[in-house]
């Protein structure tokens, strides 16, 4: 081992690949379940703003402003009841650096948001994962409570599958775990349903969000947590200082008070959505039904890997994926009626 080797506990590591990000411009995007759309205008202009703003001071620690917002448009108890990040993968990280120690453990479904596996093993930590059955249920064995078990990850909606555990479960759930369950509602905004009324019932579900998918602001980088004032308390301190910096909380402040402005888009979205699914089961596809803003797809011929790539070589990026001992498809994010029209005939021409 030379002097400059990371920690040995480092090298067994699943290192996060990201979506691909090409420069603007090449190709139609429907890989990372960006918001094809830019961010509402009163999000522009807060921006331009603050552009000529105090960029010489620290921001705010707590970005107090957008707690008191984000409790304001969400209707929760207070401001106290919000932690702020530098996107939700910062307030993920805050959640297995603050609950997992070296050799316990963290629970996740599978297939599911590869990430947390990351996280537990960048902390030394084991993870654990558990099949969904038939129909993206959870098996009962989800909640059994294991000595070593500190942590559970439900992303709900769940990626790949856009499919949605009902709240009811979730809150049984929460009540049978010896430990914190985080409710990943990444894509909640675009659902039937989701958790943070349960919030207030158990102190041990917590719920995060993004403002990168539906409120299109994935290049500002900002997300949070939704979870009981004293442990909101804890969290805050083992975080970074300034986590979230003073432009991306103007742009949040303002991106959530503008909840008519999401209606409107998710609306649109969820139109197109329901267009894709329509075409792709035309297309022989298994579709399963999606409350996110992307569609999971399999075809009973296969050949998703050469369907990935025939799509990239015509300028269309979606996402192949491949779970071992489980499967592979495609995730296609739902863009604008164009690019899926684009996107839509691309598929059926690599079929023909
Ligand atoms: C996109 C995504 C996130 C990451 O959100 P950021 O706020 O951009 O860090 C978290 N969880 C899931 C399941 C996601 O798909």
């Amino acid at each position: 081992m030379t002097k400059i080797d990371l920690r040995p506990a480092l090298a067994k590591m699943l290192p996060y690949a990201p979506g691909e990000q090409p420069p603007p411009g090449k190709f139609i995007k429907l890989n990372t379940n960006e918001n094809p759309y830019p961010p509402a205008p009163a999000v522009v202009s807060a921006l331009q703003e603050a552009a000529t703003g105090p960029l010489n001071r620290y921001p705010d620690p707590m970005a107090n402003a957008f707690r008191r917002a984000a409790a304001d448009a969400l209707g929760l108890p207070g401001p106290e009841w919000v932690l702020a990040g530098n996107g939700s993968d910062d307030i993920l990280t805050i959640l297995v650096r603050g609950f997992v120690g070296e050799q316990e453990k963290l629970r996740l479904p599978y297939p599911s948001y590869i990430l947390y596996r990351t996280l537990a093993d960048i902390q030394a930590a084991n993870w654990e994962q558990i099949h969904f059955l038939d129909g993206w249920h959870l098996p009962t064995h989800f909640t059994n409570a294991d000595d070593d078990l500190r942590l559970v990850f439900l992303p709900n909606p769940n990626s790949p599958s856009g499919t949605v555990v009902a709240p009811e479960q979730i809150s049984e759930i929460a009540s049978a775990l010896p430990c914190p369950l985080v409710v990943d509602e990444a894509y909640a905004d675009f659902a039937d349903s989701n958790c943070l009324d349960l919030v207030q019932k158990h102190d041990n579900l917590l719920v995060t969000r993004t403002f990168s998918k539906a409120y299109g602001l994935a290049g500002i980088r900002f997300g949070f947590l939704v979870a009981q004032p004293a442990l909101i308390n804890r969290l805050a301190s083992i975080k970074d200082s300034y986590n979230c910096d003073y432009l991306s909380i103007v742009a949040a402040t303002a991106a959530i008070s503008q909840q008519d402005w999401l209606t409107e888009v998710v609306a649109k979205l969820k139109q197109t959505r329901q267009r894709m699914e329509q075409r792709l089961t035309e297309m022989d596809f298994h579709v399963t039904p999606s409350q996110a803003n992307f569609v999971w797809a399999q075809h009973p011929q296969g050949q998703h890997q050469e369907l990935y790539d025939f799509l990239k070589k015509n300028q269309i990026l979606v996402r192949y994926m491949d779970f071992p001992d489980w499967g592979d498809g495609i995730r296609i994010s739902v863009g604008t009626d164009q690019q899926i029209d684009a996107c839509m005939m691309m598929i059926e021409r690599f079929f023909q």
